[in-house]
């Protein structure tokens, strides 16, 4: 079993098409949401863990990539920014994942990616602009 964790950007003409219907159900894949942003008629993202056989999971990355869907690893989407980070701990009860936690003993904040799922949630609680999302 292998899983990844992804940014799927698509073009605006495909945001209608059953896309994650086709993932499950021919690559017989496992598609979670995190978090989604689709309108209809403009670019739709949707930050996604998808997992299931490794080679299947290829295919359905190509099935992707064939209909013109950009694939970014989620990691690469957010950055915390240490030399901004006053480790205020402003962010923690906010983030939903614990992406962001403390060492109580040294009160120092950090950010671990794994556990990131773009929620965005801590840019709005951050009064120092530590946290940025790259779209
Ligand atoms: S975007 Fe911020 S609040 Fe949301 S999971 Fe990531 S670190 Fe936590
Ligand atoms: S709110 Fe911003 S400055 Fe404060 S701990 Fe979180 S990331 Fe660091």
């Amino acid at each position: 079993m292998s899983k990844k964790r992804v940014v799927l950007t698509f073009p605006k003409e495909t945001v209608e098409q059953p896309i994650t219907y086709h993932l499950i159900k021919d690559y017989d894949l496992m598609v979670n949401i995190l978090s989604a942003k689709v309108n209809p008629n403009e670019e739709g993202r949707l930050v996604v863990e998808i997992s299931g056989q490794k080679q299947r999971l290829n295919s359905g990355m190509d099935y992707l990539k064939g209909l013109g869907v950009a694939i970014q690893p989620l990691a690469q989407d957010v950055r915390w920014d240490e030399q901004r980070c006053t480790h205020c701990t402003a962010c923690l009860p906010i983030c939903p994942s614990h992406a962001l936690s403390v060492n109580r003993a040294e009160m120092r904040v950090s950010f671990d990616s794994e556990y990131c799922i773009v929620c965005g949630l801590c840019l709005k609680a951050c009064p120092y602009q530590a946290v940025e999302i790259l779209f």
